[in-house]
């Protein structure tokens, strides 16, 4: 490091260790300048600072997705199939009920309900789903539904994405996951075929609206495509101004672009830039109160370093994961793993919900629990039944209303 760069890491360090704000020049400046270690250092420190009680939290829920189908085809995306696909698949209500009691049985409170944004689900479709979920399992939580997958409800419908929001509320929706940012700079989206789901205002307006609702919700970033590093800072402080404002957003997510068996293609981001990145917001969002470690792509042992690089959550106990799996990454970790990397690395475990309140100690440690050796997913391989309460719901494409016919 050049001695001026050097000396303006130093002052930029000092300010961030007495409580002071970065910059974007600044943030840049130490992404490109400072070395791991003080990085780490820094992000330590504001870690402590906020969490000084030294629990690092996880929260054992699964990560359904209720349909593949999609007509947005982002090109960094591996999961998501083409309307009438032979491979495309809806999940019926019953299936999802059966989920979620596999979710409950192993101490579960909460689906993370996210999926392709298919033609052939009217609104009524997911008020139903939720007014369904909710007078079966009064105290289960749904944290469903991505701005992008809000706009496309929206659209589809007709309706403002505001009224969306409130009539998914009144159905039973508790929180908003904050998929689909990807990176928050219309360039970058433009490219990767991101930016007619959602623009980077219309991400960040529909979640000022939830925040307004009276939802919490969550901000993610996936890095590593084609976004210049100057992008990922720009990224980083449009959420910081959403969270000045709103004070919504209750923890950030960041993971490295998975690209297997996507048509964008190219290579996955090294492990030392995940957690320079992850360090770097924890640095830039000081609004932020949590950083999830993003141990389903960065694998458990990466996933236990987060915790030094500025993360106090290790994320889901996520029983089921279909997208991350389709782009070729495969980490499965129990609440036993999970509370072990937490542990060795010298914090205390603890489950908590969405809104990080603490529920307990470990689940197993108090009733016996089905060890998870293997995620499950959506649907067994082959498995291409049409669940029946499709029927009752409008089809927009000619392949689901051939299908609908013969239902
Ligand atoms: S990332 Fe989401 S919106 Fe984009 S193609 Fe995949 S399923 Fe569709």
């Amino acid at each position: 490091m050049a001695s001026a760069d050097s000396e303006m890491v130093e002052e930029i360090a000092k300010r961030v260790l007495d409580g002071g704000r970065v910059n974007a020049a600044e943030a840049l400046e130490l992404y490109h300048h400072a070395p791991t270690q003080l990085l780490g250092h820094l992000a330590d420190t504001i870690r402590a600072r906020k969490h000084p009680e030294r629990i690092v939290t996880y929260i054992i829920d699964r990560n359904v997705n209720y349909t593949n189908i999609c007509v947005a085809r982002c090109n960094f995306c591996a999961f998501y199939r083409t309307v009438g696909s032979s491979d495309g698949y809806v999940l019926g209500f019953e299936e999802i009920f059966r989920k979620i009691d596999e979710t409950i049985a192993v101490g579960g409170n909460q689906l993370l309900l996210q999926g392709g944004h298919n033609p052939d689900l009217p609104i009524q479709w997911y008020e139903d789903l939720f007014r369904a979920v909710k007078s079966r399992y009064p105290e289960f939580k749904l944290h469903a539904l991505s701005p992008p997958e809000v706009l496309h409800i929206s659209r589809l419908n007709q309706i403002p994405t505001r009224t969306v929001i409130d009539r998914l509320v009144a159905a039973g929706l508790d929180s908003i996951p904050g998929g689909g940012a990807e990176i928050l700079v219309d360039r970058v989206r433009k490219l990767l075929n991101c930016y007619t789901k959602a623009t980077s205002d219309e991400w960040l307006d529909i979640m000022a609206q939830a925040h307004e609702a009276g939802l919490r919700t969550t901000a993610t970033m996936m890095y590593g495509t084609v976004e210049t590093d100057e992008e990922r800072i720009e990224h980083m402080m449009r959420l910081r101004d959403v969270q000045d404002r709103t004070g919504g957003f209750t923890a950030f997510i960041t993971w490295s672009y998975q690209p297997e068996h996507t048509e964008h293609g190219g290579y996955e981001a090294t492990g030392i830039d995940y957690l320079r990145t992850l360090a770097l917001s924890r640095i830039v969002l000081d609004n932020f109160d949590n950083m999830q470690a993003s141990w389903v792509t960065q694998g458990g042992k990466v996933g236990q370093l987060s915790l030094a690089f500025g993360a106090n959550d290790m994320g889901s106990v996520m029983i089921e994961e279909n997208v991350v799996r389709a782009a070729g990454a495969s980490y499965c970790m129990d609440e036993v793993e999970i509370v072990e990397n937490v542990e060795d690395a010298g914090f205390t475990a603890k489950r908590r919900n969405m809104h990080y309140e603490v529920l307990g100690d470990p689940i197993y440690r108090e009733r016996d629990v089905p060890r998870m050796l293997a995620l499950a997913t959506a649907r067994a391989d082959g498995d291409a039944s049409v669940p029946d309460e499709l029927k009752n719901y409008p089809a927009r494409s000619r392949a689901a209303k051939a299908l609908r016919l013969t239902q």
